[in-house]
């Protein structure tokens, strides 16, 4: 069976012939800061892997061992590279569903944000801190704002499963307030509706989303240590990726509401 996939805008396509790897769960500070909440990927041997057109595939070495590949279009998270291993790991939401896959394990579960846990109801929220710090993974964007995050939104459209590689968790924010310590490579992606992401260009890590309205938001992922938030439901569930269950038993919606 092919599994077709791509970013969200379309620059970095591929197919992978199955059958693929059961989905791993990654909660590292890395895959959050790069996804903007967790990421899930498959995985295939290259010689069943081929690219169909890569003039938006950026690669950021993320450690001496592998490499993190994105769109430096749109900033969608793709694949993960180990040096020393004949294969790759695809983000499964970059898969044009259904995927017949399924979630078999949760890795790196003592890394998770505070605002989630990998299985279950998230945990009652940590004492507010005074200041939250974010940033990508590379350290190119970097910005600072008064906590706590408060309710945070898990959102399943396709486009945040596209461009986390997974689905989206992100809470609304005063941009006003919003202090930049660093955004040199920062990007910006501009979807059909008008609204507009911001990742970084050298990494690939997933920042923030405003919409077309003008409101605000911060990839929950993005903020380094204690969010002082709490995984509040999910909206967009009518577009959720069939390769994982919602387990935590938050309020879901179809749509916005
Ligand atoms: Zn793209
Ligand atoms: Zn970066
Ligand atoms: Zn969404």
């Amino acid at each position: 069976m092919i599994h077709p996939g791509s970013c969200h805008c379309g620059a970095v396509r591929f197919e992978a012939e199955g059958p693929l790897r059961p989905v791993i769960a990654c909660h590292c500070t890395q895959c959050r800061r790069t996804s903007g909440h967790y990421w899930a990927a498959t995985s295939v041997p290259r010689a069943r892997f081929r690219l169909l057109r890569e003039d938006g595939l950026a690669w950021f070495r993320s450690s001496p061992t592998a490499r993190r590949g994105f769109c430096r279009c749109c900033g969608a998270s793709l694949f993960w590279a180990p040096e020393v291993e004949d294969r790759l790991a695809l983000a499964a939401g970059s898969l044009d569903g259904p995927t017949g896959l399924s979630v078999s394990r949760h890795i790196h579960s003592a890394d998770a944000g505070d605002y989630y846990a990998p299985e279950g109801p998230p945990p009652p929220p940590v004492p507010a801190p005074a200041l939250l710090t974010g940033g990508c993974l590379c350290g190119a964007c970097r910005f600072a704002l008064p906590g706590p995050a408060g309710a945070i939104t898990a959102c399943h459209c396709r486009q945040c499963r596209k461009l986390s590689g997974h689905y989206s968790a992100s809470f609304d924010a005063d941009e006003a307030v919003l202090d930049w310590l660093g955004r040199d490579a920062l990007a910006e992606y501009v979807t059909e509706s008008g609204s507009r992401r911001g990742f970084c260009a050298r990494c690939g890590g997933s920042l923030w989303f405003r919409a077309a309205d003008g409101s605000f938001s911060l990839e929950a992922g993005a903020i380094l240590g204690p969010t002082g938030g709490r995984l509040a439901g999910h909206i967009f569930v009518a577009e959720k990726g069939d390769y994982y269950e919602l387990d935590d038993g938050l309020p879901q919606f179809a749509g916005w509401d």
